[in-house]
């Protein structure tokens, strides 16, 4: 059997190889790095997490939650990897990021039916089946080739931030303190308080801190799920404390008191060596990220190992051009997968992988496509992907509103959306993914 092309090894590509080769089809993936990275990659590493290192929530309650379920209950690879390598974060699912992705890679790069090509790929192969999941930073010769395969202009953009990560020998813990909200959980985060004058003086310097250039942004271009911190700052004195900053469930265990505001670090590897600043992606410039976030008093001496960027983020018209199997309408042989489809979100750009890869295996097989439902996770992002019509298509993280209501009342929002995933997973049962 000739093999199937995986363009791009990230969470998409790495999953959508994985998938297939498992199902016995030989697989030829292509990775550009580490001869070419994306502004945003740095390691040599498969599906490398680019900012957070968070999965965001691992319950039932969520639909991101349902979501990991489901790819979990499916043998995903990259869930299997994550469950494998994740770091406390009370109800979310976090990774230690390197050990994550090296994991990723050696069961890629074990497995027999792969075959892993290092270099860029510069046009659409003009035979065979194609997974291109060369994500939101495709390369610009790869975008070009793209862009010819649709004889309209398809492409869309908008813009990601990632926040900085700081050493934790440098974040000064007689200010700061270890709890997760409303005392849930184990306590994980350490949460960096401000009171209201220290909160002020915050608020109106990062208002007019310096921002780094960014060819043809502005703001209300960004990802509302991922807007820089400066960008919602400017929104109103208070946003912030209804945002990253929020007190609400966290009680300074100096004071006995919730403070003003609130800065929480999330733990970003399993040493607790490294943590990142939760919520705050930015694209200041990076002696004005020192300067302004230093300001947070458990900061002041802290030593940020990496800066936040902000890039453009590329994606498709998808409900123009694909259908449910993330398939291009009338050229059924290539198909996208990741967030260049208009998913957004590593757990999301897996699913997307997962299901492309599944499908494409069932066809060289001669099998019936999985028709995902709409009551399940993965089947409701697909079909809002490919809804036509979906006018102004815009990023999509999975969530409840997408799935069919339950068509009987249940009293409280949690146990409704645990309804909703116990309906998913009973669906889910009776799927034949062989
Ligand atoms: C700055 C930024 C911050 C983000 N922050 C978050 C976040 O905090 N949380 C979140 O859930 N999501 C975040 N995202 C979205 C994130 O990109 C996706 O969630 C996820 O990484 C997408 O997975 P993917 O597999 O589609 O693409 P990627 O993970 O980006 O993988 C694509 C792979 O394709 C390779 N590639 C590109 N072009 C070529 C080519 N021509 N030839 C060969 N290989 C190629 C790349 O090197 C890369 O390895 C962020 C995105 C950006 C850009």
């Amino acid at each position: 059997m000739e093999p199937v092309i995986v363009i791009g090894a990230g969470l998409a590509g790495s999953e959508a190889a994985w998938q297939l080769a498992r199902r016995g089809i030989p697989v030829t993936l292509h990775e550009m790095k580490p001869q070419k990275m994306t502004p945003a990659h740095h390691s040599e590493w498969f599906a490398e997490l680019v900012c957070s290192n968070s999965l965001r929530s691992n319950q039932l309650e969520n639909a991101v939650g349902l979501l990991k379920e489901e790819l979990r209950r499916m043998d995903s690879l990259i869930l299997a990897c994550a469950d494998e390598h994740r770091v406390e974060a009370g109800g979310a699912l976090a990774v230690d990021r390197h050990s994550f992705a090296r994991a990723v890679t050696e069961r890629i790069r074990s497995h027999p039916l792969i075959t892993v090509v290092e270099g860029e790929v510069t046009a659409i192969p003009p035979e065979g089946n194609v997974i291109v999941a060369s994500g939101p930073l495709t390369s610009d010769a790869l975008a070009g080739a793209i862009g010819e395969l649709f004889p309209e202009s398809h492409y869309l953009n908008f813009f990601d931030a990632a926040a900085p990560l700081v050493t934790f020998e440098s974040v000064d813990m007689d200010s700061a303190f270890f709890a997760s909200r409303y005392d849930k959980g184990t306590p994980d985060y350490i949460n960096c308080p401000l009171s209201e004058e220290e909160y002020d003086a915050f608020w109106s310097e990062l208002c007019t801190a310096q921002e780094a250039e960014v060819h043809g942004f502005e703001d209300k271009q960004v990802f509302e799920g991922c807007m820089p911190v400066e960008v919602m700052a400017r929104r109103g004195k208070q946003t912030l404390c209804y945002g990253p900053l929020k007190p609400r469930g966290l009680t300074d265990p100096k004071t006995g008191k919730e403070p003003f505001a609130v800065v929480q670090l999330r733990r970003d590897n399993a040493e607790g060596s490294i943590y990142n600043l939760v919520g705050f992606q930015t694209h200041l410039k990076w002696p004005e990220q020192k300067r302004v976030f230093s300001m947070i008093p458990a900061l002041r001496q802290a030593e940020f190992v990496r800066y936040g960027v902000m890039h453009r983020n590329t994606y498709l018209d998808s409900p123009r051009l694909l259908d449910r199997y993330y398939r291009v309408k009338g050229q059924e042989r290539i198909c996208f997968a990741g967030q260049i489809t208009g998913v957004e979100g590593y757990v999301e750009s897996t699913a997307s992988g997962f299901l492309a890869a599944v499908e494409l295996a069932r066809r060289l097989e001669g099998k019936p496509a999985v028709d995902f439902p709409r009551e399940t996770a993965v089947g409701a992002l697909a079909l809002y992907i490919s809804d036509e019509s979906v006018t102004d298509f815009q990023p999509m993280n999975v969530n409840f509103g997408i799935i069919p209501p339950l068509g009987y009342r249940v009293k409280g929002k949690r146990n409704k959306n645990a309804e909703l995933s116990k309906r998913a997973l009973e669906y889910l049962e009776h799927l034949d993914l062989s």
